[in-house]
């Protein structure tokens, strides 16, 4: 057994990308399953909730921090193995863009549509992380289309599984796992040139160019697009709102469904803006905007 650091009052600042967060009752880095378990085990002598955090990517965390227990899955859970013929093993600690390079260097294309998301492959799973497609438009790629199959632990029977993707509710930004640890999955990609699939990694990277550019701290989309034709960033811009400012945080200038940390900002700042884009959109469009971000 490999076992689990503690630590306990950590600030999430330091652990999510919007850098907002105070501290917890208890952080956990579990190294492997029976870490997990033991924080739960922790959590329930504690009688404190318990979340699974992954890079903390797509999280707002709360300036008066979470009061539970959180779980990090660490080492144990940060290897890709290739399987079989275009068949990969990725635990769920893994950061995509480390499964995009080494998918490209073994010659596996398929996950070339994650390059640039930020996080981890169990955040991606969970969220079922996707994007449109780069040359053809109307195609949406999502994390769920290279699944085979996901290992979980059950956080309330305490029991391990697999689940074959079509026993899993994928949906655009969700994966009804609320109550499960994703641990692993194996993904099916297939063999390509070289070249082609740096082609593909490089157009979505350049894509992605202007969140890079300009090294601002946010959580990616704040609401998931009520549909397609009417990407929420897109309402949000109409109501007239982008750049909007409230305290430190700020909606962006770039992408109207992003919001900015632009150095101080609390959680408070960041869920008035969310209230504020919620109204005005409903106001003019009738149309109420559901968060993609997860609040902690
Ligand atoms: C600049 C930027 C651009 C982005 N662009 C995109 C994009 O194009 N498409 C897209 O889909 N997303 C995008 N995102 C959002 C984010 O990168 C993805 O959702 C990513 O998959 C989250 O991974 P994470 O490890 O950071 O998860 P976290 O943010 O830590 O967690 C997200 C949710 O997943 C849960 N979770 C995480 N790990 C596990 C686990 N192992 N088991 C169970 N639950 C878990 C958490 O409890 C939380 O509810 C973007 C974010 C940023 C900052």
């Amino acid at each position: 057994m490999m076992g689990m650091g503690r630590e306990y009052g950590k600030m999430l600042s330091g652990c999510t990308s919007l850098r907002i967060g105070g501290p917890v009752f208890c952080w956990v880095e579990a190294e492997d399953v029976d870490a997990v378990l033991e924080a739960l085990g922790l959590a329930e002598e504690a009688r404190k909730p318990v979340v699974v955090l992954g890079r903390g990517s797509n999280v707002l965390a709360q300036a008066s921090g979470f009061d539970g227990v959180v779980v990090r899955l660490g080492k144990g859970f940060d290897s890709v193995e290739v399987e079989g013929t275009g068949v990969v093993k990725v635990g769920a600690a893994v950061a995509i863009s480390r499964l995009v390079n080494e998918s490209a260097r073994a010659g596996f294309s398929g996950c070339e549509f994650l390059a640039g998301i930020p996080g981890s492959f169990g955040g991606a799973i969970f969220m079922n992380a996707g994007v449109r497609d780069i040359k053809n438009p109307e195609k949406y790629n999502e994390v769920k289309d290279i699944i085979i199959d996901v290992d979980v632990l059950d956080l309330k029977t305490r029991k391990t599984q697999n689940i074959k993707r079509r026993e899993i509710d994928f949906k655009y930004r969700s994966s009804g796992m609320d109550s499960k640890c994703v641990l692993g999955a194996r993904i099916r990609l297939k063999k390509d040139k070289g070249e082609a699939i740096e082609k593909k990694i490089n157009a979505y990277m350049e894509k992605r160019k202007w969140m890079r550019a300009t090294g601002m701290l946010t959580a990616g989309s704040v609401f998931k697009n009520p549909d397609s034709a009417r990407p929420a960033g897109k309402l949000i811009e109409e109501c007239g709102l982008k750049g909007r400012a409230i305290g430190g945080a700020r909606i962006s200038g770039e992408h109207a469904n992003f919001i900015v940390n632009t150095g101080s900002a609390s959680s408070d700042d960041v869920m008035e803006l969310v209230e504020l884009a919620r109204k005005n959109v409903r106001e003019r469009f009738g149309i109420d905007l559901e968060l993609e971000l997860k609040v902690l």
